[in-house]
């Protein structure tokens, strides 16, 4: 259990903004420790984890993106403030008054969104939501020339949130940045390390994908990396258990076990293998949510879209206050996706991913 924690404090810790995936990459290489596993990289950057069995036996694709919402410098004024372009959907309002990280060539600066203070502002500003291209970083320099020379600086340096991990009131909830996807990536790597090849009817991959905030980029060049024959993507759940929320947008709550989507803006899952994952976790006894939210995106549905179609389904964690700085995930859903995930690959032999893959 204590490896699990670990596991997540470092994976949510870990800076990753979209396309600037390379220290999360580094951490998965060292927490696969199943040594059937090999691993290697697509063209785009997503790892590509195997075990393989046979080449007959079909292909179960793990998928789970290392990507995380952030920033990139723009350019720096002369008075040696940073401007940014945002990485992923930020919502304006969760840029204001938060600390970053600029990851430099020669290190990580740390710097925070400030806008005009409450004191100087007209009654309609304070009403008002500073709009993301307004805003910009102070990293207390001097100018430009300090930002670029003490500071190392430069155009196109990724900007990573900067929110440590730790539990909220409690030993099971996690407070953290980048759930979005750093928990689909640890079940990913407890499930692979859980794994042993003579109890598999099949060859495993895990797909951790780059860039899926900006369109399921690493999604698209990896599906095609691996032919799947069939898709499990582990990503967050949408909580809506918290004031402001109603089952109307979201009808996950935190503690009530993993998720299975039913509908997002990207996917609708394979209806055979939607019923394959009610059935295993109904012969589990392991408590199920649905989710039916008219938003959203993920990595499944770039595989499901992959050669000629491929069945996919969405498992999510669910998850309080995604894309900010500050997400409450709660570590018995964890462990109960990692059940769920676990029994699922070990159960999809040949013969049931035949008819899955069949709609006579
Ligand atoms: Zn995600």
């Amino acid at each position: 259990m204590n490896k699990t924690i670990k596991l997540l404090e470092k994976l949510s810790n870990g800076h990753g903004p979209t396309g600037f995936e390379g220290q999360i990459r580094q951490i998965i290489r060292e927490e696969i420790t199943n040594p059937e596993i090999s691993i290697d990289t697509d063209g785009l950057g997503s790892l590509i984890c195997k075990i393989e069995k046979d080449k007959q036996s079909p292909k179960i694709m793990l998928s789970a993106h290392m990507d995380e919402l952030g920033l990139m410098v723009r350019y720096i004024t002369e008075e040696g403030f940073i401007k940014f372009q945002t990485l992923g959907g930020w919502l304006d309002q969760s840029i204001v008054n938060q600390r970053w990280i600029i990851m430099t060539k020669s290190g990580n600066i740390k710097g925070v969104t400030g806008i005009k203070t409450v004191h100087v502002m007209t009654e309609t500003e304070r009403k008002q939501i500073f709009p993301k291209d307004n805003l910009f970083i102070d990293v207390g320099a001097k100018n430009k020339q300090d930002a670029e020379e003490r500071l190392g600086i430069l155009p196109g340096d990724p900007i990573s949130p900067d929110s440590s991990f730790e539990f909220l009131n409690s030993d099971n909830l996690l407070l953290g940045k980048a759930w979005d996807d750093r928990v689909g990536v640890a079940l990913l790597i407890e499930t692979l390390n859980s794994l042993d090849s003579k109890k598999l009817p099949n060859n495993v991959f895990g797909s951790c994908t780059v860039q899926e905030e900006v369109g399921l980029r690493g999604a698209i060049t990896s599906s095609y990396t691996i032919a799947p024959d069939i898709n499990i993507n582990l990503e967050v759940g949408v909580a809506g258990d918290y004031p402001g929320m109603n089952p109307n947008l979201a009808q996950e709550k935190v503690g009530a076990g993993p998720s299975i989507f039913l509908h997002d803006s990207s996917m609708i899952p394979n209806l055979k293998l939607r019923d394959f994952c009610i059935d295993t976790a109904k012969n589990l006894n392991i408590p199920i949510q649905f989710s039916v939210i008219s938003g959203y995106g993920e990595d499944g549905a770039a595989a499901q879209k992959s050669f000629g179609g491929i069945p996919a389904i969405n498992i999510g964690i669910p998850t309080r206050y995604l894309h900010s700085h500050n997400g409450i995930i709660d570590l018995n859903d964890f462990i109960k996706a990692k059940m769920l995930v676990k029994n699922l690959v070990e159960n999809l032999d040949e013969t049931t991913v035949k008819s899955i893959k069949s709609f006579d």
